[in-house]
């Protein structure tokens, strides 16, 4: 096919698609890998016997059960929601983020984040012709609530998304500031909880006092990355409005199956999330110590940190040789400037970063 034919071919793809990038997941093969808020814990292995003598009896054949009942009524029944809310699900939390944007983003529509954040709410408002307003944040990565109430009035977002805690700063934003701008905001205010279960923090109790705030969670972040399941709860209006944008059978019969047999054993997943928990502290003392490396206190399961007097890229290479996989932050003259975010995992995958990142910092880069 001529170079002509070609190009005019992929004219086709609307600008919006043109001008991005797909979201790069590294190959961690051989890594001690901490880039990507995995629970670095298997299950017990009398719980693996018991799922697989379960399993069984999933119907292959079968469509799945496109509102999931079992798996809602079990979400409710853990108490990881209120009594009586309605669910909606998705094939992990991006999937209701683009549902969400899809459902009231667009063209002529604005979502309004504060940044940095979550990078896929940008790459969906994108891709969903909705326009990407970002916020910053303070130095610190906290709220300017003044900043956000004007930004708020001068852009009359459809949308305002919070991370809570927020990714890839880690901490939480003032509640009070949150609940101040839902009162200011004639959009849809989303409360993002992908990592709830290391923060204890939550408006899941309050959705009853507001008719435009979603709460959103994931069972990533707790222990079921590679299962894909996200869930979203608010007002039963809002929630009709999703379904008729979710694909009907957009959550398997294994993801479902598996989801609400792990979520009867979800006591495993609290004890794994308090061991992480317990790790995150430490890590974020040893690094305290480490003149060359600011960390940013934390109410998740990675600790973001600023690299002080050099490059993080060195350092993020530096750790790649030495196999151990984080994520590079790291973008010129943004806030993220010369920052890296840890996750935090098993103690001897803590210390294969900790020593990495000892050894690294205290000799010349330029050795490397
Ligand atoms: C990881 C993450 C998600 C996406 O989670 P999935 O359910 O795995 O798609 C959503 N929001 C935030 C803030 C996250 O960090």
């Amino acid at each position: 096919m001529s170079e002509k034919k070609d190009k005019s071919k992929f004219a086709l793809v609307r600008s919006a698609v043109q001008s991005l990038r797909a979201y790069l997941v590294p190959d961690a093969t051989g890594m001690v890998k901490l880039d990507a808020m995995e629970n670095p814990y298997q299950w017990p292995d009398d719980m693996i016997r018991a799922w697989l003598d379960e399993i069984r009896a999933v119907e292959m054949n079968r469509y799945p059960d496109t509102h999931a009942v079992a798996l809602a009524d079990r979400i409710r029944a853990v108490g990881l929601v209120p009594e009586g809310c309605e669910l909606v699900f998705g094939n992990g939390s991006d999937e209701l983020i683009q549902i969400i944007m899809l459902t009231v983003g667009g063209h002529g529509r604005k979502v309004l984040v504060p940044a940095p954040s979550f990078v896929m709410y940008e790459m969906i408002a994108r891709f969903t012709d909705t326009e990407f307003v970002g916020i910053p944040l303070r130095d610190d990565f906290t709220l300017d609530a003044e900043v956000m109430i004007a930004a708020v009035r001068q852009h009359d977002p459809a949308l305002v998304i919070f991370a809570y805690p927020n990714n890839p700063t880690g901490n939480l934003f003032d509640r009070e500031v949150i609940i101040e701008l839902i009162s200011q905001c004639n959009g849809l205010v989303i409360i993002d909880e992908a990592y709830q279960i290391f923060s204890n923090a939550s408006f899941i109790h309050e959705l009853d006092q507001y008719d435009n705030v979603l709460v959103l969670r994931t069972l990533s972040k707790m222990g079921l990355a590679g299962l894909r399941l996200g869930y979203m709860t608010g007002q039963s209006g809002w929630l009709t409005q999703f379904e008729k944008v979710r694909l009907p059978f957009n959550i398997n019969v294994l993801t479902q199956f598996t989801a609400e047999f792990a979520l009867q054993h979800y006591r495993v997943f609290q004890e794994q999330a308090e061991r992480i928990c317990r790790e995150r502290t430490r890590v974020e003392r040893i690094m305290d110590s480490i003149d060359q490396v600011t960390p940013y206190p934390s109410d998740a399961n990675f600790i973001l940190f600023r690299c002080e007097g050099f490059d993080a890229e060195e350092l993020f290479q530096g750790l790649l040789q030495n196999q151990v996989l984080i994520k590079n932050l790291h973008s010129p003259g943004t806030a993220l400037e010369n920052c890296l975010r840890v996750t935090v995992g098993k103690t001897h995958e803590n210390e294969a970063f900790l020593n990495a990142l000892t050894m690294l910092v205290t000799t010349d880069f330029s050795l490397l």
